[in-house]
């Protein structure tokens, strides 16, 4: 029964174990929106393969594209061979590009996971400018490998410069809004071009439009093109990590175009393989500088995961869902707000699209520690709180996520497939999930 397949587990797997801490459910089957779990539970997924799911769990056109391949005997594993399969994913994938990079991008199969994306593109870069150090934001997170390690958030790296992300709540000036999003522009300026701080030729700087893990932080579109103007008058490639943001779901097909940026190299993965693993590199051609066998790997070639994203892909396209989470999503937040005009310890409500942070804090608590540089302002984090939320979620049937420096932003993260009355579902049992936890 699922006690003893949670308890094998419990006692069977690595430390590092997550997920399955605070969600302790053995899910069995699993329809769009909804898990059903062993013990006959349904749960309404928003934490959605953190982020995976662009059309929920086993959408019908993402199952009959795997069949396809099966049913056809194509070869599952060949490498990094052309197919059919290939082919026709890179043509959905390259139409969707944003800017020049529709015309002219090259693509480098990775894989299986995100971070192995982020490596090649960090390896990609310095190959390409002969340069080593990277300029990398506070707050990031980029994967788990010791390249993409060491441009995400914490322990700081010799080669790797820490650039602040300008935040609209927490922001590391403590000013907030437009002004502290200046203030960092004008810092890394400062950095760049002070040849003592020893970064003035870095190889290149990574950034995700949206900051997801880091607690569901949407860089500001002019600070994002600030970014744009100040890498490319310094010939900095630009290297937009899409793994969480991409196809659809925070409200553009991809969020640089919120913006209008137009990167040198993005990394893809999560959605692009319709919740099997895929990972790629897009990159302009002028960087294009690898030698062949340069960049390598045995599961560069998932024809299963090509065939599901190009599905997926297509469906988000045709079906404008990049657009309806732009719209849902703003709906969705302003009813969050709206919970936190009711409660204190609703906090910041952010995002864009189905990318949704709802931070808890705990108002009563009148100076925390470890709270940061922010001084003045907003309430301190309450993680306890949140881990308090999220428990009572899933009592309620909900699962959703925590992130952030703290643990304490609820993240809502659904397929863009959910429906109007499904998200008003999840709104309603997270806000008697917060009254459940609110004295
Ligand atoms: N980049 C971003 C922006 C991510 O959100 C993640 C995963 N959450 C990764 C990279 C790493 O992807 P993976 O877990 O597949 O290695």
């Amino acid at each position: 029964g699922p006690d003893g397949i949670l308890r094998r587990q419990a006692a069977r797997e690595s430390a590092a174990r997550t997920y399955a801490r605070s969600l302790p459910i053995v899910p069995v089957r699993a329809r769009g929106l909804t898990i059903e779990g062993a013990d006959g539970r349904r749960y309404l997924d928003c934490l959605s393969g953190a982020g995976t799911l662009a059309l929920g769990h086993n959408h019908p056109v993402v199952l009959e594209a795997i069949r396809a391949v099966l049913d056809a005997e194509a070869p599952l594993h060949v490498l990094d061979l052309a197919t059919p399969v290939k082919d026709a994913f890179t043509s959905e994938l390259f139409a969707t590009l944003p800017g020049d990079l529709a015309r002219s991008a090259r693509i480098q199969f990775c894989g299986p996971a995100g971070t192995d994306a982020v490596e090649a593109a960090l390896k990609l870069v310095r190959t390409a400018t002969g340069r080593d150090g990277l300029l990398a934001f506070s707050g990031a997170y980029h994967g788990m490998t010791s390249g993409a390690l060491s441009v995400s958030g914490g322990a700081p790296t010799v080669r790797v410069t820490r650039l602040p992300f300008p935040q609209d709540y927490r922001c590391p000036f403590g000013v907030g809004g437009e002004d502290g999003a200046r203030l960092a522009a004008r810092w890394t300026e400062s950095l760049l071009d002070d040849p003592r701080s020893g970064v003035r030729a870095p190889a290149g700087m990574i950034v995700e439009p949206v900051q997801g893990e880091g607690g569901v932080l949407p860089a500001p579109d002019a600070w994002l093109r600030r970014m744009r103007e100040l890498t490319a008058a310094r010939g900095i490639p630009l290297i937009a990590d899409e793994v969480q943001t991409g196809v659809g779901r925070t409200g553009a097909f991809w969020a640089v175009e919120h913006s209008g940026v137009v990167p040198d190299v993005m990394v893809l993965s999560k959605a692009i393989g319709g919740s099997l693993p895929l990972a790629v590199v897009v990159y302009r051609e002028e960087l294009d500088c690898w030698q062949p066998g340069d960049h390598a790997g045995t599961f560069r070639g998932n024809q299963l995961a090509m065939a599901a994203g190009t599905a997926t892909l297509r469906h988000v396209r045709e079906n404008a869902l990049d657009r309806r989470a732009g719209d849902l999503g703003r709906r969705m937040q302003e009813r969050l707000r709206q919970l936190g005009r009711e409660y204190a310890c609703v906090g910041d409500v952010r995002g864009r699209g189905l990318m949704i942070g709802v931070e808890i804090v705990d108002p009563e608590v009148p100076d925390a520690p470890g709270t940061g540089p922010c001084v003045a302002g907003p309430p301190p984090p309450a993680p306890d709180l949140a881990a308090a939320v999220q428990q009572e979620c899933l009592r309620r049937g909900l699962i959703v996520e925590l992130g952030g420096r703290h643990s304490c932003v609820v993240r809502l993260l659904p397929p863009l497939t959910i429906t109007d009355e499904q998200a008003e579902a999840v709104l309603d049992r997270l806000a008697d999930a917060v009254a459940a936890v609110w004295r």
